[in-house]
C-alpha cells in the first residue's frame, strides 16, 4: 500500500530522497513469513515505517540531504533503526530534510524542497519535513525524525501529524549522524498519540554505544494512555502567548486549555521567564557543536570527493566549499567563530550559562505544574520561497521549541485545529524530565 501511495503522491510532496522499491517487498516478505509463524507479534510488526535521512540504515544510501554523503551508504543501522527492524516494522526509504537538519523549512535539502501535503505551495517545516509530510500524505505510517531544536515537533505542526521529542538520554544517539551533539534527540512522527508512544517503546533503550544514553527506570510509554487527567496542572507560560504570535495559534491553544479545563485539568496561565534568551542560545550552542561535528567530512573518510586538487588542503577547501550548503556553511562559520580564543567566553560560554538558567527556569515551573501548554510554532507553515531569504528570521521561528532540548525536556506536538486557509495548526505540551508518560496521557486526551 505505502509504495504505491509513494508512486502516486512523492512526484508532488518529494518526500523521499530514496526508496528502495525490491529491498522493501523482500523486506516485508521476510516479516509476513515470520508474523505467520507467530514469531513476530506486537504493534509494529509489518508496519511501515519512514527514516529521517541522518539516521543511519546499513546498505540503504544515507546523505543528511546533502552533496557531501551523495554517495554514503552506512556499514551499519543506528540502534533506533534495528530495534524498530527488531519489532517486526518494514523501513520503507530515507526522508528529505534540511541539510544536516540545520533549518525550518526542508528548503535547503541537496536534494530538492519537499511540499506539504495540505497545500502544495507551503513548506512541510523542518527540519524533519520529509518525515511529517510522508506520514501527512499517507505515504507511510510513520516515521522517525530528530530534533535539535525542534525539528520533529515543528514540522508535525505544519503538516498536522503528531511527533514527539523524548527526554535527551531516552533514544540512543548511535548512528544518528550528529548535529548538535548534547541537543538531538530521534523521536517518532505519527498520526496520532498512541502510535507514537508505541514507537518511543520500540526505539528508546538504554545503549552503551551512546554515552549520552540514560538507564531509564522505566520503559513503558503505552499503559496510562486513555486515563483521566483530573486535577492535572497545566501551565501556559505568559511569555509563549504574547507578541510575534499569530492570533489563530493563540486562539488555538487558548481551545486547548479550555479543552484540558472541562476534562478537569487545573489550567493557569504563568510568567516561565528566560524565553527571549533561548534562540541567541541555542543557536550558538547548535552551531558550535555542529562546527566540531561536521570537522568530519573532508573528503578522506567518506562521502564526496572533489575532483580535481592541488595537495591534501586543496582537497579539503574543494570537497568542503563544493559539498557543503550555504546554510551549513553559514553555521560552521558561526561555530567555529564563537569557539575560536577571544570570543570563547563572550559567547559561547555564556550561552552555556543561559542555558543552565532555562533549564532551572523550567526545574521552578514543574515544581507547580505536570505539563506545560503552548504553541509548537508562532504560525501556519509558510509559504514556499519566502523563509530562506532572512534566515534571521527563521531562527526566531524556533522561540517555542529549542528551550525544551536546551533543558533536555520531552516535547510533543499534537493537532490543534486549522487556520482560515486551511493549514494546520500544532499544540506543543512539555512535559518534565522522564514524564513521557504523563506527558503522553495528557496529549491523548487533547486528541
Ligand atoms: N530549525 C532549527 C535549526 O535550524 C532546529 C533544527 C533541528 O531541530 N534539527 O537548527
Amino acid at each position: 500500500y505505502s509504495l504505491s501511495r509513494i508512486k502516486e503522491k512523492d512526484g508532488q510532496i518529494n518526500a523521499f530522497i530514496t526508496v528502495e522499491e525490491e529491498k522493501v517487498m523482500e523486506n516485508a516478505r521476510r516479516v509476513q513469513q515470520k508474523i505467520e509463524r507467530r514469531e513476530l507479534t506486537g504493534p509494529l510488526a509489518g508496519v511501515p515505517v519512514a527514516v529521517k535521512d541522518n539516521i543511519c540504515t546499513e546498505g540503504l544510501r544515507t546523505t543528511c540531504a546533502s552533496r557531501i554523503l551523495g554517495n554514503f551508504v552506512p556499514p551499519y543501522s543506528a540502534e533506533a533503526v534495528k530495534r524498530l527492524e527488531e519489532a517486526g516494522a518494514v523501513i520503507l526509504g530515507k526522508t528529505n530534510m534540511d541539510e544536516f537538519a540545520m533549518g525550518s523549512t526542508t528548503e535547503t535539502s541537496a536534494y530538492g524542497i519537499t511540499r506539504n501535503p495540505w497545500n502544495t505551495d507551503h513548506v512541510p517545516g523542518g527540519s524533519s519535513g520529509g518525515s511529517c509530510a510522508a506520514v501527512a500524505a499517507g505515504e507511510a505510517f510513520c516515521a522517525l525524525g530528530s530534533d535539535t531544536g525542534g525539528s520533529i515537533r515543528q514540522p508535525s505542526s505544519f503538516c498536522g501529524v503528531t511527533g514527539l521529542k523524548p527526554t535527551y538520554g531516552t533514544v540512543s544517539r548511535y548512528g544518528l549522524i550528529a548535529y548538535g551533539s548534547s541537543l538531538d534527540q530521534i523521536g517518532p512522527v505519527a498520526k496520532d498519540v498512541t502510535d507514537c508512544a508505541c514507537i518511543l517503546e520500540a526505539v528508546s533503550s538504554y545503549d552503551r554505544k551512546d554515552g549520552t544514553s540514560v538507564k531509564r527506570e522505566s520503559y513503558d510509554f503505552t499503559s496510562g494512555l486513555g486515563r483521566d487527567i483530573k486535577g492535572m496542572r497545566i501551565g501556559l507560560p505568559s511569555d509563549y502567548l504574547g507578541e510575534g504570535l499569530d492570533d489563530e495559534v493563540r486562539k488555538a491553544v487558548m481551545d486547548g486549555a479550555e479543552a484540558m479545563r472541562s476534562l478537569g485539568a487545573i489550567v493557569e496561565e504563568f510568567p516561565l521567564g528566560m524565553a527571549e534568551y533561548a534562540i541567541p542560545a541555542y543557536y550558538v550552542i547548535a552551531s558550535a557543536e555542529a562546527s566540531s561535528n561536521l570537522a568530519r567530512f573532508d573528503g578522506v573518510k567518506y562521502g564526496y570527493r572533489t575532483e580535481e586538487y592541488e595537495g591534501l588542503h586543496d582537497m579539503y577547501k574543494k570537497t568542503r566549499s563544493e559539498g557543503f550548503g550555504p546554510e551549513v556553511k553559514r553555521r560552521i562559520m558561526l561555530g567555529s567563530f564563537v569557539l575560536s580564543s577571544g570570543y570563547y567566553d563572550a559567547y559561547y560560554l555564556k550561552a552555556l550559562r543561559v542555558k543552565a538558567l532555562i533549564m532551572k527556569a523550567f526545574d521552578e515551573a514543574f515544581k507547580k505544574y505536570d505539563i506545560i501548554l503552548g504553541p509548537a510554532a508562532p504560525s501556519a507553515a509558510p509559504e514556499i520561497g519566502c523563509s530562506l531569504a532572512d534566515p534571521l528570521k527563521m531562527y526566531l521561528g524556533d522561540i517555542y521549541t529549542v528551550s525544551v532540548n536546551l533543558a533536555g525536556l520531552p516535547g510533543i506536538s499534537v493537532p490543534g485545529g486549522m487556520n482560515s486557509k486551511g493549514l494546520p495548526i500544532g499544540l506543543q505540551l512539555i512535559g518534565d524530565r522522564f514524564q513521557e508518560e504523563k506527558l503522553l496521557r495528557a496529549a491523548y486526551q487533547l486528541e
